[in-house]
């Protein structure tokens, strides 16, 4: 059977400032199901990179007094940095500012909505959040702000370009709620679907050269009009695969691939939901077939602010804690539905309780056990296994499919704990079958105690194999050191030595 397709974007943060945890939460959920459908032997490209001709970051760089050059090369380089201290699989990164993929990529998809009668000049005047980098109308501000930012937009006026985007709402009620366009979860999708069947209205995709300060790409044919930074960043997904010739990647990743996957925030959904997919439906392209929406973390109960100093650096917090903690706390914490709060406290006590007790604990019984009882030879039980024994490896046997279930659900909650499942079951097993305690009896001439002994050990060497397999797209690192632990060298284990060590609070 031929092995299936996938292509798993991130969205590509503006690079305003320093990359914080909320977004590594992205890169490590797309990360996850790049590794995942590896594991599966699917052919896999992942893709992620940065947004570097947002206004924003033209703000930034002048209220730091940089050239916009030089702020966006250093922050993106931050972003680009985060592939080793996350452990991401990634196959490819965007730079949409220096990528020479990107722009021709961008005006072709421009062209081509062009040609199909949807762009449109227009004198406008209109409520604009450059923090959102979006237009406003007053109905959906806050006591005159921006909900998303709680500043107060910027009254502008000038003749943009406009997208015909009224045109779509049918199209795009009906793409997905026949599922063709699925979004999860379901409570995300059915916002996207209220906010089609209120009524699309044309948007804005170009702005002045000035009021851009003359950074972006220009459109085609209008020197003086910048594209709209949405619709530049947004065509990343497929200038990264060459659409601006459509050669072989672009045919292969996209258009003959059946499964394209978006991994986005909430507060971007509409732009992936709505905006893109009316794009590619106008310029005659396919569109994404899966839109996984995450939610936001908080940090101490606060926003994630630059300004409010409630950003955590991943990076500082990888050097400190180490990777596989850092990914853990985001994958088994972070719920599919609702914002997850994150203190330093809650990851010390989840690396803690689950890492350094429960698995690693496990994993350095069993392989003790089997130097300890029979000299680091892990046995090939030939007797029947107890009931006890059939309990976990049919943990073992579910774990898989369930795993793979969560995460096409994309709940990575439920996906870790069928994982965790199998430690849950091999460390009730252990105290069950007590080892020790038939070790005893053997040693006192007990046949039938050491026939026992030989399948508990057989069956948790195994059971710590299976898991190894099973954690390996979460947990990487962790799961090449359970293997190496379990796989005999010249017929033995390994000298146990401890998995994890326990993490302490800092003290401040
Ligand atoms: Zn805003």
């Amino acid at each position: 059977m031929a092995a299936d397709r996938f292509y798993v974007t991130t969205t590509i943060p503006y690079v305003n400032a320093r990359p914080h945890l909320g977004f590594a939460l992205e890169l490590v959920q797309a990360d996850v199901l790049a590794r995942h459908r590896r594991q599966r032997g699917d052919e896999v490209r992942f893709l992620t990179g940065s947004d570097d001709n947002s206004l924003k970051n033209v703000l930034a760089a002048e209220a730091e007094g940089l050239p916009t050059r030089d702020l966006v090369d250093r922050n993106a380089a931050a972003f680009q940095a985060l592939r080793r201290p996350l452990a991401l699989s990634s196959d490819d990164f965007i730079r949409t500012s220096r990528d020479p993929r990107h722009p021709p990529g961008v005006q072709r998809l421009w062209r081509a909505c062009a040609a199909a009668g949807d762009l449109y000049r227009r004198h406008y005047r209109g409520l604009y959040c450059v923090g959102c980098e979006q237009f406003y109308t007053p109905a959906e501000l806050r006591d005159g702000r921006c909900v998303e930012h709680g500043t107060p937009p910027q009254l502008v006026t000038e003749q943009n370009w406009f997208f015909r985007l009224s045109r779509y709402q049918d199209r795009l009620h009906h793409l997905i709620t026949s599922g063709t366009l699925r979004i999860e979860p379901a409570v995300r999708r059915n916002e996207v679907l209220s906010f089609v069947a209120a009524g699309l209205r044309d948007f804005s995709v170009s702005r002045s050269h000035t009021r851009a300060r003359g950074w972006g790409i220009p459109v085609p044919d209008d020197p003086d009009q910048v594209v709209y930074v949405w619709w530049d960043a947004l065509a990343n997904y497929v200038t990264a695969l060459g659409y601006a010739d459509g050669g072989a990647d672009y045919q292969r990743w996209w258009v003959e691939n059946p499964r394209r996957a978006h991994v986005v925030g909430k507060g971007v959904l509409r732009f992936h939901a709505v905006y893109w997919p009316a794009m590619l439906l106008s310029a005659g392209e396919p569109l994404p077939t899966d839109i996984l929406v995450h939610d936001y973390l908080t940090v101490g109960g606060n926003k994630i602010s630059k300004s409010a100093g409630t950003t955590v650096d991943p990076v500082g917090l990888v050097a400190a804690y180490g990777t596989d903690p850092v990914r853990w706390w985001l994958l088994r914490e972070v719920p599919r539905v609702g914002d997850a709060d994150f203190t330093v406290g809650r990851l010390v006590a989840r690396t803690n309780r689950d890492l350094a007790d429960g698995l690693g604990n496990l994993v350095n019984r069993v392989v003790s056990m089997v130097h300890r009882y029979r000299d680091g030879r892990p046995p090939d039980a030939a007797a029947p296994a107890t009931p006890e024994a059939r309990r976990l490896s049919e943990a073992c046997h579910r774990a898989p499919a369930r795993v793979a279930a969560a995460l096409d659900d994309f709940d990575f909650r439920a996906a870790t704990a069928a994982v965790w499942s199998i430690v849950e079951e091999a460390n009730r097993y252990v105290e069950l079958a007590r080892p020790w305690h038939l070790s005893r009896a053997e040693r006192d001439g007990d046949v039938r105690a050491g026939a026992d002994l030989e399948v508990a050990l057989d069956v948790l060497v195994r059971a710590c194999r299976t898991l190894a397999e099973q954690i390996r797209p979460f947990l990487p690192d962790t799961a090449a050191r359970i293997a190496a632990r379990c796989t005999p060298v010249a017929g033995r284990l390994p000298t146990p030595e401890p998995l994890f060590p326990r993490a302490a609070t800092p003290t401040a």
